[in-house]
């Protein structure tokens, strides 16, 4: 089944992946040694896999774990400055992910989603696109499933939609999509990546294997992104929010065509936010590339409301919309949100104090009518508040009550967000956390 040419391997990292990839290749035959800093010998994970077979080393990373090995597979998380990767490299080990194992054991087509943001949103927008169009269709990867091992259970007219991170691209060989998006690119991971350099290397690896059988969606309004797909030699699908393409799908403002075909008018999409058209164009393009329908395209159009905590939108109360964006963490992305709408918004913000000052948001508040702001960054939001101008500003304690507070002032048509620019670890463990606490309060004021 597994077509690589080392029997002596090294998983370093068990978490999911690590032990997932270290059971197949058990299965299919090769020596496995493993290696993890914060597992337990007596781990249930960890016996299972010496029962199979393999070597445990845990605890530590020692050099000695390099000695006869051929292959590293190690967790996409674990950067190439760690001492025992910069041996290895010195060694000459290959190192890859999981990914190149999936990429081997997957026998049907593979649609690889890749960028700086939008991938889970693209990801989900594709594959709930091939199940509408009565496609056999599964999901994995960077969005939580183990891809080596949903690879593993392909089948050969089956498509396998893929969630690719820059850390999981990093590590291919020969792994080659038959359909890669290439969804945008900005500054991000340069503490693991070190150089912009490097970043985009990883990302661009999607298609550096790919042929003139297989296809490159790509954003063709992202410049380093024209520049990079130039040397690709795969079928170029390019997608723009503002230009027609004819090649391409596009949208001209009003409307969303694949090449000459209207596909949807853009008043029937639930999604919000220019952001989010980019995404939508790029499942799109893979969509039709797979054999979806145009009813499978746009009855999720119609009906898609977002990914949980992504400016998701949770319901209509009295005429008032709510919108639960609690994966806004930093400033960037609340500016995203701001600009997604035109009604009078509520913004509730407010978070982890990381030192920032939140003035890069004063030219994305003009249709914000009133602020409700919590957490640590409280007393900031609202001097930035003050500085805009705008009228009502209200301290709250929490996300519940920020809701309470932010329902007693708002009129019919008004847009209620939870966009809180910072991370949650002051009130709440994690972000999704915080938005479910909002989706809560939002039902419980009916
Ligand atoms: P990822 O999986 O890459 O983190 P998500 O689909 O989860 O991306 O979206 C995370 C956030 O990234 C969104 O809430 C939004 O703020 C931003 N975002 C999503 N899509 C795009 C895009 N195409 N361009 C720029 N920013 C985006």
């Amino acid at each position: 089944l597994l077509d690589i040419p080392y029997s002596r391997i090294l998983v370093l990292g068990l978490a999911r992946s690590g032990s997932a990839a270290a059971r197949l290749l058990l299965a299919n035959g090769k020596q496995v040694r493993v290696n993890d800093v914060s597992a337990n010998e007596d781990d249930v994970m960890v016996e299972d896999l010496k029962k199979m077979g393999a070597e445990i080393v845990v605890g530590s990373h020692p050099l000695f774990v390099l000695d006869n090995m051929e292959l590293i597979v190690k967790n996409p998380g674990i950067p190439y400055d760690n001492p025992l990767l910069v041996e290895a490299q010195k060694r000459d080990i290959p190192i890859i992910t999981e990914i190149e194992l999936a990429g081997q054991l997957a026998e049907g087509s593979i649609i690889g989603i890749t960028g700086s943001n939008g991938k889970t949103t693209t990801t989900t927008l594709v594959n709930d696109m091939l199940l509408k169009s009565a496609q056999s269709v599964k999901v994995a990867g960077n969005i939580g499933v183990v891809a080596a091992e949903v690879a593993q259970t392909l089948t050969e007219d089956e498509n396998l939609v893929l969630e690719l991170s820059s850390f999981q691209l990093a590590g291919i060989q020969k792994f080659r999509p038959k359909i890669a998006i290439l969804l945008n690119i900005f500054e991000a991971h340069l503490d693991y990546h070190k150089t912009m350099d490097n970043y985009q290397e990883a990302k661009f690896n999607i298609f550096k294997n790919q042929s003139n059988d297989d296809y490159l969606v790509y954003n063709a309004d992202d410049s380093t992104i024209v520049e990079a797909v130039k040397k690709a030699r795969s079928n170029k699908v390019p997608f723009s929010v503002t230009n027609k393409l004819e090649n391409g799908v596009w949208s001209n403002g009003e409307s969303i065509y694949f090449r000459d075909e209207k596909i949807i008018d853009l008043e029937e999409i639930v999604l919000v936010g220019e952001h989010n058209l980019a995404n939508i164009l790029a499942a799109i393009a893979a969509a039709k590339l797979s054999g979806a329908t145009n009813e499978g395209i746009r009855e999720v159009l119609t009906s898609f409301t977002g990914v949980k905590h992504r400016l998701q939108f949770v319901t209509t109360i009295n005429r008032r919309l709510f919108y639960n964006d609690s994966k806004a963490t930093n400033i960037l992305a609340t500016q995203k949100a701001l600009s997604s709408f035109e009604q009078p918004t509520i913004l509730l913000a407010g978070g982890l104090d990381r030192g920032n000052e939140f003035t890069d948001l004063l030219p994305y508040v003009k249709h914000v009518k009133a602020m409700v702001v919590f957490g640590e960054t409280a007393a900031k939001l609202k001097t930035l508040g003050e500085a805009a101008k705008i009228d009502s500003i209200i301290l709250a304690d929490d996300v519940q009550h920020a809701v309470e507070e932010a329902y007693a002032i708002s009129n019919a048509n008004d847009v209620i967000l939870l966009s809180p620019a910072c991370a949650s670890w002051d009130q709440y463990r994690t972000f999704e956390e915080r938005g479910d606490m909002f989706i809560q309060a939002v039902h419980t004021l009916v």
